[in-house]
Protein backbone atom coordinates (compact mmCIF):
# COMPACT_ATOMS: atom_id res chain seq x y z
CA UNK A 1 0.00 0.00 0.00
CA UNK A 2 1.02 3.68 -1.04
CA UNK A 3 1.96 5.80 1.77
CA UNK A 4 1.09 9.53 1.25
CA UNK A 5 3.15 11.90 2.34
CA UNK A 6 0.42 14.18 4.30
CA UNK A 7 1.57 18.18 3.06
CA UNK A 8 -0.90 19.80 6.23
CA UNK A 9 0.92 17.87 9.04
CA UNK A 10 3.41 20.62 8.60
CA UNK A 11 1.95 23.31 6.96
CA UNK A 12 -1.82 23.76 7.26
CA UNK A 13 -1.38 26.75 5.31
CA UNK A 14 0.23 25.30 1.78
CA UNK A 15 -3.05 26.04 -0.70
CA UNK A 16 -1.05 24.59 -3.84
CA UNK A 17 0.76 21.67 -4.45
CA UNK A 18 2.57 19.43 -7.19
CA UNK A 19 2.20 15.48 -6.79
CA UNK A 20 2.90 12.48 -8.58
CA UNK A 21 0.39 10.41 -9.44
CA UNK A 22 0.78 6.78 -7.84
CA UNK A 23 -2.42 5.20 -8.81
CA UNK A 24 -5.56 5.93 -11.37
CA UNK A 25 -8.52 3.81 -10.71
CA UNK A 26 -12.24 4.00 -11.78
CA UNK A 27 -14.70 4.96 -10.01
CA UNK A 28 -18.56 5.51 -10.16
CA UNK A 29 -18.29 8.65 -9.29
CA UNK A 30 -15.19 9.75 -11.70
CA UNK A 31 -11.82 8.58 -10.41
CA UNK A 32 -9.87 7.20 -7.30
CA UNK A 33 -6.03 8.72 -7.20
CA UNK A 34 -3.69 8.57 -5.08
CA UNK A 35 -0.16 10.91 -4.89
CA UNK A 36 2.91 10.49 -3.62
CA UNK A 37 1.69 13.79 -1.15
CA UNK A 38 -0.98 15.74 -0.91
CA UNK A 39 -2.37 18.56 1.02
CA UNK A 40 -5.58 17.46 0.82
CA UNK A 41 -7.06 16.51 4.45
CA UNK A 42 -9.16 13.25 4.61
CA UNK A 43 -11.93 13.32 6.80
CA UNK A 44 -11.06 12.21 9.99
CA UNK A 45 -11.10 12.84 13.86
CA UNK A 46 -14.12 14.96 13.33
CA UNK A 47 -12.81 16.90 10.54
CA UNK A 48 -14.50 16.94 7.07
CA UNK A 49 -12.35 16.24 4.28
CA UNK A 50 -10.76 19.33 1.93
CA UNK A 51 -12.60 19.60 -1.81
CA UNK A 52 -10.66 21.90 -4.58
CA UNK A 53 -9.11 20.74 -7.94
CA UNK A 54 -6.86 18.33 -8.66
CA UNK A 55 -4.93 18.18 -12.17
CA UNK A 56 -7.87 20.46 -13.36
CA UNK A 57 -10.62 17.55 -12.03
CA UNK A 58 -12.38 18.65 -9.14
CA UNK A 59 -12.07 17.18 -5.59
CA UNK A 60 -15.64 14.94 -4.12
CA UNK A 61 -14.08 13.48 -1.54
CA UNK A 62 -10.61 12.58 0.41
CA UNK A 63 -10.73 9.24 2.24
CA UNK A 64 -8.06 8.45 4.81
CA UNK A 65 -7.22 4.57 3.64
CA UNK A 66 -4.27 3.46 6.31
CA UNK A 67 -1.30 4.94 5.23
CA UNK A 68 -2.41 6.41 1.71
CA UNK A 69 -4.86 9.23 1.21
CA UNK A 70 -7.41 8.51 -1.46
CA UNK A 71 -9.00 11.47 -3.62
CA UNK A 72 -12.11 10.72 -5.20
CA UNK A 73 -12.23 13.12 -8.43
CA UNK A 74 -15.23 13.58 -11.04
CA UNK A 75 -12.31 11.98 -13.66
CA UNK A 76 -9.09 10.92 -14.28
CA UNK A 77 -6.54 13.64 -14.13
CA UNK A 78 -3.72 13.97 -17.15
CA UNK A 79 -0.10 14.05 -16.63
CA UNK A 80 2.08 11.80 -14.46
CA UNK A 81 2.45 15.05 -12.20
CA UNK A 82 -0.62 17.14 -11.12
CA UNK A 83 -1.05 20.32 -9.24
CA UNK A 84 -3.67 20.40 -6.48
CA UNK A 85 -5.39 23.89 -5.21
CA UNK A 86 -7.14 23.63 -2.16
CA UNK A 87 -10.74 25.44 -1.40
CA UNK A 88 -9.13 27.57 0.68
CA UNK A 89 -12.07 29.52 2.44
CA UNK A 90 -13.61 25.94 3.27
CA UNK A 91 -10.44 24.48 4.89
CA UNK A 92 -9.71 28.03 6.70
CA UNK A 93 -13.07 27.80 8.18
CA UNK A 94 -12.07 23.86 9.33
CA UNK A 95 -9.41 25.03 10.74
CA UNK A 96 -10.70 27.95 13.01
CA UNK A 97 -13.82 25.64 14.53
CA UNK A 98 -11.15 22.60 14.98
CA UNK A 99 -8.72 25.04 16.61
CA UNK A 100 -11.34 26.40 18.54
CA UNK A 101 -12.28 23.40 19.81
CA UNK A 102 -8.89 22.35 21.09
CA UNK A 103 -9.38 25.83 23.13
CA UNK A 104 -12.80 24.86 24.24
CA UNK A 105 -12.25 21.51 25.67
CA UNK A 106 -9.13 22.63 27.61
CA UNK A 107 -10.98 25.78 28.74
CA UNK A 108 -13.58 23.11 30.30
CA UNK A 109 -11.04 21.04 31.14
CA UNK A 110 -9.37 23.85 33.43
CA UNK A 111 -12.43 25.79 34.13
CA UNK A 112 -14.82 23.53 35.36
CA UNK A 113 -13.08 19.99 34.95
CA UNK A 114 -15.08 18.85 32.42
CA UNK A 115 -13.66 16.33 29.92
CA UNK A 116 -14.38 16.04 26.23
CA UNK A 117 -15.45 12.57 24.86
CA UNK A 118 -15.96 13.30 21.17
CA UNK A 119 -16.39 16.14 18.52
CA UNK A 120 -18.15 16.90 15.46
CA UNK A 121 -17.51 19.57 12.82
CA UNK A 122 -20.59 20.17 10.87
CA UNK A 123 -21.12 22.22 8.19
CA UNK A 124 -23.34 24.32 10.31
CA UNK A 125 -22.08 24.02 13.60
CA UNK A 126 -19.95 21.71 15.57
CA UNK A 127 -20.20 20.28 18.91
CA UNK A 128 -18.30 18.67 21.65
CA UNK A 129 -19.72 16.09 24.05
CA UNK A 130 -19.00 16.65 27.95
CA UNK A 131 -18.45 13.57 30.03
CA UNK A 132 -21.17 14.88 32.07
CA UNK A 133 -24.65 15.72 32.02
CA UNK A 134 -24.53 18.34 34.75
CA UNK A 135 -22.06 20.87 33.04
CA UNK A 136 -24.22 23.83 34.13
CA UNK A 137 -24.63 27.35 33.20
CA UNK A 138 -21.90 28.76 35.27
CA UNK A 139 -19.32 26.33 34.11
CA UNK A 140 -20.14 26.70 30.74
CA UNK A 141 -19.80 30.38 30.88
CA UNK A 142 -16.89 30.47 32.46
CA UNK A 143 -15.06 28.07 30.05
CA UNK A 144 -16.14 30.18 27.22
CA UNK A 145 -15.06 33.02 28.91
CA UNK A 146 -11.53 31.63 29.03
CA UNK A 147 -11.71 29.86 25.97
CA UNK A 148 -12.00 34.20 24.62
CA UNK A 149 -9.23 34.82 26.84
CA UNK A 150 -7.17 32.31 25.00
CA UNK A 151 -7.77 33.35 21.42
CA UNK A 152 -7.17 37.29 22.66
CA UNK A 153 -4.08 36.74 23.95
CA UNK A 154 -3.07 35.03 20.19
CA UNK A 155 -1.09 32.18 21.34
CA UNK A 156 1.07 30.09 19.21
CA UNK A 157 -0.02 26.75 17.74
CA UNK A 158 2.57 24.66 17.56
CA UNK A 159 2.70 21.09 15.81
CA UNK A 160 5.48 18.66 16.86
CA UNK A 161 6.43 14.80 15.76
CA UNK A 162 7.43 12.75 19.10
CA UNK A 163 7.78 9.15 19.29
CA UNK A 164 4.96 7.38 20.70
CA UNK A 165 6.99 6.01 23.98
CA UNK A 166 7.96 9.58 24.71
CA UNK A 167 4.27 11.06 24.67
CA UNK A 168 3.43 8.26 27.07
CA UNK A 169 5.40 10.55 29.48
CA UNK A 170 3.76 13.81 28.45
CA UNK A 171 1.13 15.19 30.39
CA UNK A 172 -1.69 15.37 27.21
CA UNK A 173 -5.57 16.34 27.58
CA UNK A 174 -6.32 13.27 26.44
CA UNK A 175 -3.90 9.95 26.29
CA UNK A 176 -3.35 8.31 22.86
CA UNK A 177 -3.60 5.08 21.68
CA UNK A 178 -0.96 6.04 18.81
CA UNK A 179 1.91 4.15 17.85
CA UNK A 180 5.05 5.09 15.80
CA UNK A 181 6.17 9.27 15.67
CA UNK A 182 3.28 11.08 16.95
CA UNK A 183 2.18 14.43 15.80
CA UNK A 184 0.93 16.56 19.01
CA UNK A 185 -0.81 19.94 18.72
CA UNK A 186 -0.08 22.54 21.73
CA UNK A 187 -1.33 26.21 22.41
CA UNK A 188 1.56 27.25 23.87
CA UNK A 189 1.14 27.27 27.88
CA UNK A 190 -2.91 25.84 27.48
CA UNK A 191 -3.21 22.80 25.72
CA UNK A 192 -0.99 19.65 24.49
CA UNK A 193 -2.89 16.86 22.43
CA UNK A 194 -2.30 14.32 19.65
CA UNK A 195 -4.45 14.72 16.64
CA UNK A 196 -3.98 14.64 13.28
CA UNK A 197 -5.95 17.80 11.59
CA UNK A 198 -5.46 21.15 10.46
CA UNK A 199 -5.43 24.32 13.09
CA UNK A 200 -4.34 27.76 12.59
CA UNK A 201 -0.50 29.03 13.60
CA UNK A 202 -1.96 31.32 16.76
CA UNK A 203 -5.39 31.11 18.43
CA UNK A 204 -5.85 34.54 17.37
CA UNK A 205 -6.96 33.07 13.61
CA UNK A 206 -9.81 31.35 15.48
CA UNK A 207 -11.40 35.05 16.15
CA UNK A 208 -13.96 34.24 18.93
CA UNK A 209 -15.23 31.00 20.20
CA UNK A 210 -19.29 30.74 20.66
CA UNK A 211 -21.75 28.48 22.28
CA UNK A 212 -24.67 28.73 20.54
CA UNK A 213 -26.60 25.77 22.89
CA UNK A 214 -26.59 22.77 25.27
CA UNK A 215 -28.21 19.58 25.13
CA UNK A 216 -28.30 17.38 27.45
CA UNK A 217 -28.19 13.89 27.44
CA UNK A 218 -27.53 10.67 29.08
CA UNK A 219 -24.47 10.86 30.89
CA UNK A 220 -23.42 13.93 28.89
CA UNK A 221 -23.64 17.24 27.99
CA UNK A 222 -23.39 18.78 24.24
CA UNK A 223 -22.12 21.60 23.80
CA UNK A 224 -22.74 23.20 20.21
CA UNK A 225 -20.45 26.21 19.18
CA UNK A 226 -19.25 28.31 16.77
CA UNK A 227 -15.89 30.19 15.74
CA UNK A 228 -14.49 32.65 13.61
CA UNK A 229 -16.35 33.29 10.72
CA UNK A 230 -19.01 31.54 11.87
CA UNK A 231 -19.42 32.94 14.78
CA UNK A 232 -19.60 36.54 12.91
CA UNK A 233 -22.38 35.09 10.01
CA UNK A 234 -24.49 34.31 12.94
CA UNK A 235 -24.11 37.22 15.03
CA UNK A 236 -25.33 38.92 12.10
CA UNK A 237 -28.47 36.79 11.16
CA UNK A 238 -29.07 37.06 15.01
CA UNK A 239 -28.93 40.93 14.71
CA UNK A 240 -31.06 40.99 11.57
CA UNK A 241 -33.65 39.05 12.96
CA UNK A 242 -33.68 40.65 16.38
CA UNK A 243 -33.94 43.88 14.61
CA UNK A 244 -36.80 42.91 12.14
CA UNK A 245 -38.74 41.49 15.42
CA UNK A 246 -37.63 45.43 17.28
CA UNK A 247 -39.00 47.31 14.31
CA UNK A 248 -42.68 44.85 14.53
CA UNK A 249 -42.49 46.48 18.10
CA UNK A 250 -41.23 50.03 17.40
CA UNK A 251 -38.68 49.29 19.68
CA UNK A 252 -35.03 48.44 20.40
CA UNK A 253 -34.09 45.15 20.27
CA UNK A 254 -33.17 44.33 23.95
CA UNK A 255 -36.86 44.96 24.81
CA UNK A 256 -38.26 43.12 22.27
CA UNK A 257 -38.63 39.86 24.70
CA UNK A 258 -40.92 42.32 27.48
CA UNK A 259 -42.84 43.04 24.47
CA UNK A 260 -43.72 39.45 23.15
CA UNK A 261 -44.26 38.63 26.76
CA UNK A 262 -46.66 41.63 27.18
CA UNK A 263 -48.34 40.55 23.55
CA UNK A 264 -48.90 36.79 24.69
CA UNK A 265 -50.31 38.25 28.21
CA UNK A 266 -52.79 40.64 25.67
CA UNK A 267 -53.85 37.64 23.06
CA UNK A 268 -54.44 35.46 25.78
CA UNK A 269 -56.92 37.63 27.93
CA UNK A 270 -58.30 38.56 23.83
CA UNK A 271 -58.89 34.82 23.17
CA UNK A 272 -61.02 34.29 26.70
CA UNK A 273 -63.28 37.35 25.70
CA UNK A 274 -63.53 36.12 22.22
CA UNK A 275 -64.42 32.46 23.32
CA UNK A 276 -67.32 34.10 25.84
CA UNK A 277 -68.68 36.31 22.76
CA UNK A 278 -68.80 33.26 20.50
CA UNK A 279 -70.57 31.22 23.34
CA UNK A 280 -72.97 34.21 23.47
CA UNK A 281 -73.45 34.09 19.69
CA UNK A 282 -74.00 30.71 19.62
CA UNK A 283 -76.75 31.63 22.19
CA UNK A 284 -78.33 33.33 19.71
CA UNK A 285 -77.77 31.72 16.78
CA UNK A 286 -79.42 28.80 17.98
CA UNK A 287 -82.26 30.73 19.38
CA UNK A 288 -82.72 32.07 15.39
CA UNK A 289 -82.20 29.12 13.80
CA UNK A 290 -84.72 27.17 16.09
CA UNK A 291 -87.53 29.88 15.45
CA UNK A 292 -87.17 29.76 12.23
CA UNK A 293 -87.16 26.15 11.52
CA UNK A 294 -90.39 24.59 10.57
CA UNK A 295 -92.25 22.86 13.19
CA UNK A 296 -93.28 18.68 11.99
CA UNK A 297 -94.76 15.98 14.15
CA UNK A 298 -94.05 18.76 17.39
CA UNK A 299 -90.89 18.66 16.32
CA UNK A 300 -88.13 21.33 15.21
CA UNK A 301 -85.39 19.72 13.05
CA UNK A 302 -83.07 22.79 12.70
CA UNK A 303 -80.40 22.02 9.98
CA UNK A 304 -76.85 24.54 9.24
CA UNK A 305 -73.68 23.83 7.54
CA UNK A 306 -71.43 26.16 9.48
CA UNK A 307 -67.82 27.45 7.99
CA UNK A 308 -64.71 27.49 9.91
CA UNK A 309 -64.59 31.10 10.91
CA UNK A 310 -68.51 30.64 12.28
CA UNK A 311 -69.75 29.96 15.40
CA UNK A 312 -68.98 27.01 17.94
CA UNK A 313 -70.68 23.96 16.14
CA UNK A 314 -70.76 21.96 19.53
CA UNK A 315 -72.30 24.99 21.40
CA UNK A 316 -74.80 25.61 19.23
CA UNK A 317 -76.22 22.35 18.69
CA UNK A 318 -75.93 21.80 22.82
CA UNK A 319 -77.99 25.50 23.09
CA UNK A 320 -80.71 24.09 19.79
CA UNK A 321 -81.16 20.98 22.11
CA UNK A 322 -81.66 23.28 25.07
CA UNK A 323 -84.86 23.90 23.38
CA UNK A 324 -88.08 22.22 23.34
CA UNK A 325 -88.54 19.40 20.88
CA UNK A 326 -85.91 20.19 18.73
CA UNK A 327 -83.05 18.30 16.28
CA UNK A 328 -79.90 19.84 15.57
CA UNK A 329 -78.22 18.78 12.81
CA UNK A 330 -75.23 20.81 12.35
CA UNK A 331 -72.13 19.81 9.79
CA UNK A 332 -68.42 22.25 10.88
CA UNK A 333 -66.54 23.02 7.71
CA UNK A 334 -62.96 22.82 7.82
CA UNK A 335 -60.19 19.98 8.46
CA UNK A 336 -61.18 17.83 9.53
CA UNK A 337 -65.30 18.43 8.45
CA UNK A 338 -67.44 17.19 11.28
CA UNK A 339 -71.33 16.81 11.84
CA UNK A 340 -72.83 17.12 15.54
CA UNK A 341 -76.35 15.72 15.87
CA UNK A 342 -78.65 16.30 19.04
CA UNK A 343 -81.85 16.70 20.07
CA UNK A 344 -84.00 17.92 23.36
CA UNK A 345 -82.94 15.55 26.61
CA UNK A 346 -84.95 12.04 26.17
CA UNK A 347 -86.59 12.79 22.59
CA UNK A 348 -87.66 10.04 20.73
CA UNK A 349 -84.90 9.62 18.02
CA UNK A 350 -81.53 7.97 18.61
CA UNK A 351 -79.00 10.52 17.68
CA UNK A 352 -76.14 7.63 17.90
CA UNK A 353 -77.98 5.54 15.30
CA UNK A 354 -78.67 8.37 13.25
CA UNK A 355 -74.46 9.34 12.63
CA UNK A 356 -73.59 5.89 12.02
CA UNK A 357 -76.07 5.15 9.62
CA UNK A 358 -75.14 8.35 7.85
CA UNK A 359 -70.98 7.72 8.25
CA UNK A 360 -72.10 4.12 7.29
CA UNK A 361 -73.10 5.93 3.93
CA UNK A 362 -70.75 9.10 3.24
CA UNK A 363 -67.54 7.85 4.99
CA UNK A 364 -65.91 8.39 8.18
CA UNK A 365 -66.72 7.65 11.65
CA UNK A 366 -69.15 8.55 14.58
CA UNK A 367 -70.76 7.71 17.84
CA UNK A 368 -71.74 8.85 20.74
CA UNK A 369 -75.31 9.19 23.18
CA UNK A 370 -79.07 8.87 21.90
CA UNK A 371 -79.33 12.56 22.59
CA UNK A 372 -75.64 13.80 21.26
CA UNK A 373 -73.44 12.34 18.75
CA UNK A 374 -70.53 13.62 16.81
CA UNK A 375 -68.63 12.33 13.36
CA UNK A 376 -66.03 12.71 11.86
CA UNK A 377 -63.97 12.08 8.65
CA UNK A 378 -66.89 13.33 6.08
CA UNK A 379 -65.74 14.68 2.79
CA UNK A 380 -66.27 18.73 2.66
CA UNK A 381 -68.31 18.95 -0.45
CA UNK A 382 -70.93 16.44 1.06
CA UNK A 383 -71.94 18.04 4.24
CA UNK A 384 -75.19 18.99 2.85
CA UNK A 385 -76.14 16.29 0.98
CA UNK A 386 -75.08 13.99 4.52
CA UNK A 387 -77.80 16.39 6.38
CA UNK A 388 -80.64 16.01 3.71
CA UNK A 389 -79.86 12.14 3.83
CA UNK A 390 -80.25 12.21 8.33
CA UNK A 391 -83.10 14.59 8.31
CA UNK A 392 -84.55 11.73 5.78
CA UNK A 393 -84.45 9.22 8.43
CA UNK A 394 -85.69 11.33 10.98
ZN1 LIG B 1 -6.88 19.05 16.27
Amino acid sequence: MTKTERLYYRDSYLREFEARVVEVEPEPRGARVVLDRTAFYPESGGQPSDRGTLGGASVLDVVDEADAVIHILDRAPVGETVRGEIDWRRRFDHMQQHTGQHVLSAAFERAAKLMTVSFHLGTEASSIDLDSERAGHGQIEAAEEAANQVIFEDRPVRIHFRPADEVRELDLRKPTERAGEVRLVEIADFDLSACGGTHVSSTGAVGQVLVRKVERMKGKTRIEFLCGGRALAAARRDYRALSDAARLFSASGEDVPAFIARQFEEVRVLNRTRLKLMERLAEYRAKELYAAAAEKNGRRIVRAVLDEADVEAKKLAHEIARQPGAVALIAAKGSPAGLLFAQSPGGPADMCALIKQTVARFGGKGGGTRDFALGGGINESRLEEALTFAESLM
